[in-house]
């Protein structure tokens, strides 16, 4: 499946099932959400996932878990010389005015919205995403910058669902900071069987 630039996509996996995550071009952030339908509704959190790891982001082998702590998807390979971010929230309509746009732009959180209509699906509210290929780490001095993305073409993480789950993947829409590179480029997203 191809995410387009500047858009989203949903896709449900079964568990056991591995999703690869693709930057064909380099540099461009990929938003994933991650929820569990049906008679509960859960979401991948990031705020448990640092807590349950205690780390900034999941080693190779760990957990992205839900807001009950159970896990919902394990990072299997991280192909990719990250970094990836679990800080910051997606890209917003408020993000882009205080940018100084003010005509409509897309964004990571319109786009998870409109996604998740496309299978039935209203929230009130908007999970932080996963950022894989955001070059966003924190200084020692707690200060916190979104820099160029240094994923190279064709860099890659890998992930196993641990429920059935819906995925959202957005390709990130900021084309005014560093953040993407030079340009909005698409994201591919692999199902591999179980
Ligand atoms: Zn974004």
């Amino acid at each position: 499946m191809v995410v387009p630039p500047q858009s989203g996509r949903a896709l449900r996996v079964a568990k056991g099932e591995q999703i690869r995550i693709v930057d064909p071009k380099g540099q461009q952030v990929a938003d994933l959400w991650a929820f569990v339908t049906g008679d509960e509704l859960d979401w991948l959190s990031t705020s448990n996932t640092r807590d349950i790891t205690e780390r900034l982001f999941p080693a190779i082998g760990e957990h992205f878990y839900g807001t009950t702590g159970e896990p919902l998807l394990t990072l299997m390979a991280n192909d990719s010389p990250g970094p990836h971010d679990m800080l910051f929230p997606a890209c917003n309509a408020a993000l882009y005015r205080r940018a100084g746009f003010h005509d409509h732009h897309p964004s990571c959180q319109d786009n998870l919205h409109k996604a998740l209509a496309g299978e039935g699906i209203s929230l009130p509210f908007t999970p932080d995403p996963v950022d894989f290929f955001q070059n966003s780490l924190p200084t020692v001095d707690g200060v916190l910058l979104v820099d160029a993305s240094i994923n190279p073409p064709g860099g890659s993480v890998t992930l196993r669902a641990e429920r059935d789950l819906l995925i959202v993947v957005t390709a990130c829409s900021v084309d005014h900071h560093p953040t993407n590179g030079d340009a909005c480029t698409e994201i591919e997203v692999e199902v591999l069987p179980a």
